[in-house]
């Protein structure tokens, strides 16, 4: 079969491997029908996160259920499903307490054997493991390239809202404005806020966040931070959802929120440790809360909402390309020529 490898920094390649079979009884083969590039894959690209040259790439994948091992019960072949980015058993100590994203046996999608070694969704077919877990039927009513969203990006935008605790009438900052960010707009709104203030630095994000119903902030022309609370009355918004993950970004979400306010991180961070302003979020009572998203616990609801027409998450889909143009659309989106690109075998 067709698929992207990683080969070495910053470089892919289309590759012809061999087509994956189930490799015990509670997997499935998907055929793969849409995969994505996510902001992710460039830690990858960029060696940041090791993967061994050969791997197949891509943990953001719809596809048709072709073929399932004897104990996989929720999907069967012929079934349109969504892959959650990860794997869990839904047995261990803490996917018993619906904490899924911290399964003692997680493993992500295409992402190196540091994280289990499993091929990837940018292919035309790849083994989800745990499938009764992993996969989730998609609606009639809800297209492939909606669908693809829910597996990580939309929940993970729903988490770091739902998480920021935004009530109706609040005001929110979303801190960058790449895919996570634009996700992270769509769902503060529809958990009510009132205004969202929208902080980048490249000018087609901006666009589409206005596109969304946000003001833009452009952190190239203004200091973020001020000109958060320059919209706010001075005294900063009520909730602020940070989508980057760079120290810098943190901080401006920090200082973007009101005393009392809520930050909620859920972008990636790009360091293990280094300074934090402890003082200030004790004495300004600010709640700080960030983490990896419990994309499982959201998948349904999610679907649920795109069917009822409350969110489309596909808007922000910049390209459609071949995956054999994979290795130019690497090169786009880490340009940031591209918003999201989405890839079909
Ligand atoms: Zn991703
Ligand atoms: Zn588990």
């Amino acid at each position: 079969m067709k698929a992207l490898t990683f080969q070495g920094p910053r470089s892919v390649r289309l590759d012809e491997v061999a087509k994956p079979s189930l490799n015990g009884p509670d997997d499935a083969l998907v055929r793969v029908t849409t995969g994505a590039i996510c902001g992710s894959d460039l830690h990858l690209y960029h060696e940041r996160v090791p993967i061994q040259p050969g791997a197949v790439l891509g943990h953001e994948f719809v596809g048709v259920v072709e073929e399932v091992g004897a104990h996989v019960s929720r999907v069967k072949p012929g079934d349109r499903v969504v892959a959650c980015f990860f794997t869990y058993c839904g047995r261990c100590h803490y996917c018993r307490r619906g904490w899924f994203s911290q399964c003692e046996k997680k493993a992500v999608f295409g992402y190196g054997e540091h994280f289990g070694n499993l091929g990837g969704g940018q292919a035309e077919y790849c083994i989800a493991p745990s499938a009764d877990q992993t996969l989730e039927r998609i609606p009639d009513a809800v297209s492939d390239e909606q669908a693809l969203f829910v597996g990580d990006i939309l929940a993970t935008g729903y988490f770091g809202a739902e998480r920021a605790g935004i009530e109706a009438g609040d005001s929110v900052a979303v801190i960058g404005c790449g895919p996570v960010g634009l996700m992270a707009i769509m769902c503060a709104r529809l958990l009510g806020a009132a205004r969202i203030l929208a902080v980048d630095m490249v000018p087609s994000r901006l666009e589409m966040a206005e596109r969304l119903g946000a003001v833009a902030i452009d952190g190239r022309s203004v200091h973020s931070s001020e000109a958060v609370k320059a919209e706010t009355g001075g005294h900063g918004v009520d909730r602020a959802i940070e989508a980057v993950g760079l120290t810098a970004t943190i901080e401006t979400a920090i200082h973007s929120v009101r005393r009392g306010g809520t930050v909620s991180v859920v972008g990636v961070p790009d360091t293990t440790s280094g300074e934090f302003p402890y003082m200030k979020l004790w004495w300004d009572d600010i709640t700080y809360t960030g983490g990896v998203c419990n994309v499982p616990a959201y998948m349904r609801r999610l679907l649920d909402l795109i069917e009822a027409g409350r969110l489309d998450p596909a808007q922000i889909v910049s390209h459609r390309m071949k995956l054999e143009e994979g290795v130019r659309a690497y090169e786009m989106f880490d340009r940031r020529e591209a918003t999201k690109i989405l890839l079909t075998p």
